[in-house]
């Protein structure tokens, strides 16, 4: 259960731009969130609805936009969509030594504010 202190996060980081943009109101948070994270959207709404409830950001919309699990081979070059849990292997040649290209990541991509 992580999505508590991710939640909080978001949450400070849109509020602090939004009061460095002079707005009262935040009507919109957009976030990125890798695969790998696994997040249990329902959970993050809940908290967020929740952490929310005194801020310049009560009743705005949570966008949580998923970011698939890429990766690259080291082997043969290839990026790869592959699932999300489990060994990652390149599918293209099977190769294990691979890098993580994208899936991990969990940020504010935008706000919305009057
Ligand atoms: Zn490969």
């Amino acid at each position: 259960m992580h999505e508590l202190g991710l939640t909080q996060g978001i949450i400070d980081i849109a509020i602090d731009n939004a009061q460095q943009n002079n707005a009262t109101k935040i009507l919109k948070i957009s976030v990125k969130a890798g695969k790998l994270m696994a997040l249990v959207e329902d959970s993050m709404q809940f908290y967020f609805d929740y952490l929310t409830n005194d801020t310049i950001a009560k009743g705005a919309t949570l966008v949580i936009e998923h970011v698939p699990v890429i990766i690259k081979c080291h082997a043969c070059g290839e990026t790869s969509e592959v699932d999300e849990f489990g060994i990652h292997i390149c599918p293209k040649c099977g190769e294990i030594t691979v890098e993580l290209v994208s899936g991990k990541e969990f940020y504010v991509d935008s706000i919305e504010v009057e």
